[in-house]
């Protein structure tokens, strides 16, 4: 069953992102999985330790020659939540794609498609956060000015989710988000997919706390067999399952 329409060719504007070395060693260079090194290095930054060992003139000077990222970091654009700051990275170390409420489109799609297959990264983490504002514009609902109203057609069935569980609507819907994110990436034909099946690929959720630092991974050890009521959301269809 093709679940998504697009994840197909990667034509020049990925080919001008990098020329680094199509090999899977991005993590093997590192005794710690990408998953850990994420993990340490947002602990670090949370307690206020951050280090600055790879954005030295002898860092810039290594990564110029090839890129060789560990994991990709799909985002808000939110000014608050920098992936290389809040995980306590440098240069060369995360390949990001953001967007505001990390809706994505298939030019993103394509970025992250091209980080897995040509630049060995093993593992995408979608990293949604703390009152965000793209999520809270839908929340609050109305229309959305301009190319804005891209957006409610995404968000709007998390949120109408979270509204259906009460609580902390917002909350809860920032965290459906950058699950159903995952989820529909992990099933995203034919790259992406294929690398989840064969286990060559982890794609998690996770929350950042704008007020702690502290990024909390969600899912992480779930299956990816539950997308049946996933929405579409631009560049990614909904699975057809028949009715
Ligand atoms: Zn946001």
């Amino acid at each position: 069953m093709k679940l998504f329409a697009f994840c197909a060719a990667l034509t020049t504007s990925a080919l001008l992102i990098s020329n680094g070395p199509s090999t899977r060693e991005a993590s093997a260079t590192q005794g710690n999985s990408p998953l850990d090194r994420l993990i340490a290095g947002n602990q670090r930054f949370a307690e206020g330790k951050p280090t600055d060992f790879h954005e030295s003139v002898e860092r810039r000077g290594e990564v110029a020659k090839g890129q060789r990222p560990f994991a990709v970091i799909v985002g808000c654009a939110d000014s608050r939540v920098p992936p290389e700051l809040v995980f306590d990275q440098g240069l060369g170390d995360l390949f990001v794609v953001r967007s505001a409420g990390e809706v994505l489109g298939d030019a993103a799609i394509g970025s992250i498609e091209y980080a897995i297959e040509h630049l060995g990264c093993e593992l995408v983490v979608v990293l949604g956060h703390e009152r965000c504002g793209a999520v809270d514009a839908v929340v609050k609902g109305g229309e959305l000015p301009a190319h804005l109203s891209a957006f409610t057609p995404a968000i709007l069935p998390v949120v109408e989710g979270a509204k259906k569980k009460g609580g902390d609507v917002l909350d809860n819907a920032v965290r459906a988000n950058a699950s159903r994110i995952a989820r529909q990436l992990s099933e995203c034909e034919p790259i992406l997919s294929e690398y989840v099946h064969l286990d060559k690929l982890k794609i998690v959720a996770a929350r950042y706390d704008l007020d702690t630092g502290a990024v909390e991974f969600l899912d992480a050890k779930k299956p990816t067999s539950t997308l049946h009521e996933a929405p579409s959301v631009h560049g990614i269809e909904k699975p057809n399952h028949g009715h």
